[in-house]
């Protein structure tokens, strides 16, 4: 049986497309989702896990910093600004898909 995607279904923005695609990622397996949902799933994920680096980059600098160990400082600074570019080209893309196919 053909069921409506489940993402918005709580929210007066309801997803219009049909559940139709099992999504990828750590949901794999999971409640099937509309093509364009399913296909953000890994993004979704990929976002998620690096706001959670960026928060454990801040809190490694601080003890890099703590310790004046200028190189290590250096390195996880530059990993830092890796992710955060990353994390905003991600959700930049993301945003775009919502705001384009909603
Ligand atoms: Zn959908």
């Amino acid at each position: 049986m053909l069921e409506l995607c489940p993402v918005g279904s709580k929210t007066d923005r309801p997803c219009p497309r049909l559940a139709t695609t099992e999504p990828q990622g750590r949901e794999r397996g999971g409640r099937k989702l509309c093509e364009v949902h399913a296909a953000l799933k890994p993004l979704e994920e990929e976002i998620e896990d690096l706001g959670a680096a960026e928060e454990l980059l801040e809190g490694w600098i601080e003890e890099a910093r703590r310790l004046d160990n200028a190189s290590l400082e250096m390195v996880l600074r530059h990993a830092r600004e890796e992710m955060s570019a990353r994390l905003e080209f991600l959700e930049e893309g993301v945003d775009a898909v919502h705001t384009t196919q909603r």
